[in-house]
């Protein structure tokens, strides 16, 4: 839940913003894996030094996640940032500020975006595919701009979002143990944070538990990164890793193209009001602001 600089709070039934803890999805965002049984391990925020023994536990636990990192953390901390890359999980956008992009307006959504490609486009020599809003706050106009953009949005099933941010580690391993014995069908893309030392400390804790799943021959899940279970490239021009290999190899898209619309999201989610309904109206021209401002934008910054 977040507050709206208006004051709003997302949970509240307004119709003025359309945000997905008010069950405003759309068919179009990812949050199930293609093949039964497959949990996509996804992390949002850094990256930072202080997740650093995150890193080590996905080693020790020998899984490859996709992380969701901000532009400017990774803008402050970019060895951290290669760091998560050459271990093999998949990077993905989480915008330059954190900021809830709902409220934003078309050119700055699409910085948002592009700045943040622009460093982990330096960083690393990868362009990302996959882009995450912060606080889950998208509505069709984002939608159509980071689609503009070559974005697939990645949410995440809420019943596998951990609340590790809000909620004691104690809590987060009761929930996750359920997930060892619940039916998998279809598999499921989760929800985990590096953002501070509560929510990567229940990150690790999530991770020792999986590996005391597994030796216990007790783990019923193959984690994955949301490129295998989605069956996407991470990465522009990259292959697809299946199993969760690490596909560090990627070859990076050439700088600033802005790929073509194939049919902008559709007013179809779930729970969306009459403004959403005109918002859409006005999505064709914001995704026609995106050509121009891409190319600006990347020409300043490449
Ligand atoms: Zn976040």
């Amino acid at each position: 839940m977040i507050r709206y600089p208006d004051g709003r709070l997302s949970n509240q039934a307004d119709a003025t913003y359309c945000h997905f803890d008010s069950t405003c999805v759309s068919p179009a965002d990812h949050r199930m894996c293609k093949t039964a049984g497959q949990w996509a391990l996804t992390y949002d925020d850094g990256p930072s030094p202080e997740a650093r023994p995150l890193l080590a536990a996905l080693a020790k636990a020998n899984v490859k996640a996709t992380i969701f990192v901000a532009g400017s953390a990774s803008y402050y901390n970019p060895a951290d940032l290669k760091a998560m890359f050459d271990q093999g999980h998949e990077i993905a956008i989480h915008t330059w500020t954190h900021a809830a992009l709902t409220t934003g307006t078309v050119k700055q959504i699409i910085a948002e975006v592009l700045y943040s490609e622009a460093l982990v486009v330096k960083v690393t020599g990868v362009k990302p595919r996959f882009f995450r809003p912060p606080y889950g706050d998208i509505d069709n106009r984002v939608r159509a701009i980071v689609n503009a953009l070559g974005y697939e949005v990645i949410m995440w099933d809420k019943p596998h979002n951990t609340q590790d941010t809000v909620v004691p580690t104690a809590e987060v391993l009761r929930m996750v143990n359920t997930w060892f014995t619940q039916p998998t069908a279809p598999g499921f893309i989760s929800l985990e944070h590096n953002l501070n030392a509560a929510a990567i400390n229940s990150s690790i804790a999530v991770l020792d538990a999986v590996i005391a799943a597994k030796a216990a021959n007790a783990m019923p899940l193959t984690i994955v990164p949301v490129g295998a279970c989605i069956g996407q490239s991470a990465y522009v021009g990259g292959a697809v890793a299946p199993g969760g290999a690490a596909n560090g190899t990627a070859a990076a898209g050439p700088a600033g193209t802005v790929p073509t619309v194939v049919g902008a999201p559709t007013n179809t989610a779930a729970g969306a009001t009459a403004s959403q309904t005109a918002a859409a109206n006005s999505n064709t021209q914001a995704v026609g602001a995106v050509a121009i401002v891409a190319a600006a934008l990347s020409a300043l910054f490449l």
